[in-house]
């Protein structure tokens, strides 16, 4: 495992627009810095021997599309450029890019031959690297996980990071929270969960403001599994009342179709 660079946490100005993290030598983390949005989102391209895939375009106010073009430059790969879900934050940059996965979940479950949308879970191979991919709508209908076999990453986007876990669908999300704790339980192991931004501090069940772009005391980026395993519980121990539920790493924060905290 690499350790983690010290992410900016927004409290200069004068920091560039973005830091790159290599997790290892085909997986690149982007970060989008919180002064030029306050999302601050991550962004993840994965490198295969055929193909790249990245994950996400931010929110648009980055030149991803440069700093894309500079990572694979000598590199013989084709791009795929998709997302973890079609929010704006993470769709932002794609008219940047040639051709793009599309953002609704029609478009994600054709493009990786999901037939039976959200229960079927499939592979997508970039090239002596497989990925399995698991649709987990109820934070938003397209929201996929990617779970990486080769560096056992799990990538959860917006459905798990440590931060407010924002659900429009109650439902869904927990049916969803299920279904990827049963894929990693049926022995698909994780080392790390990793999603797409972060809104806690590091002290336990602390976040920041709502659209806070100053992290001081940021909470790490990376999971334990085991907080997988806690939301799987504490969801399917919720019910079906939508409620907010204040956890160390995580708030679950459900909101109605219109925006508003239930
Ligand atoms: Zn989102
Ligand atoms: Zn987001």
């Amino acid at each position: 495992m690499t350790t983690f660079p010290a992410w900016d946490d927004g409290t200069t100005t004068t920091t560039p627009d973005h830091q790159i993290h290599w997790y290892d030598d085909r997986t690149a983390i982007i970060r989008q810095a919180l002064h030029t949005n306050f999302e601050g989102p991550f962004i993840y391209l994965l490198l295969g021997s055929e193909r790249a895939l990245l994950l996400d375009t931010g929110t648009g106010h980055i030149d991803l599309r440069g700093i894309v073009d500079g990572l694979l430059a000598g590199r013989d790969l084709e791009l795929v450029v998709a997302h973890t879900h079609g929010h704006g934050d993470h769709v932002g940059g794609d008219d940047q890019f040639d051709t793009v996965v599309g953002k609704s979940a029609e478009a994600v479950a054709e493009y990786f031959g999901i037939t039976a949308w959200p229960e079927q879970i499939v592979e997508f191979d970039l090239g002596d690297r497989v990925l399995d991919i698991i649709a987990i709508p109820g934070h938003h209908p397209s929201h996929v996980a990617y779970y990486d076999r080769s560096t056992r990453l799990l990538l959860t986007g917006d459905s798990l990071y440590a931060g407010r876990l924002y659900v429009f669908d109650w439902p869904a999300f927990r049916a969803s929270v299920a279904r990827l704790h049963g894929f990693v339980a049926a022995g698909n192991p994780v080392d790390l969960v990793l999603g797409t931004h972060i809104e806690m501090t590091r002290e336990p069940g602390v976040d920041f403001g709502l659209g806070s772009d100053v992290h001081p005391g940021e909470h790490v980026l990376e999971l334990d599994p085991a907080v997988l395993t806690e939301l799987a519980e504490v969801m399917a121990a919720a019910g079906e009342t939508p409620h907010r539920i204040v956890r160390d790493h995580f708030i679950v924060f459900p909101l109605s179709p219109a925006g508003e905290p239930l």
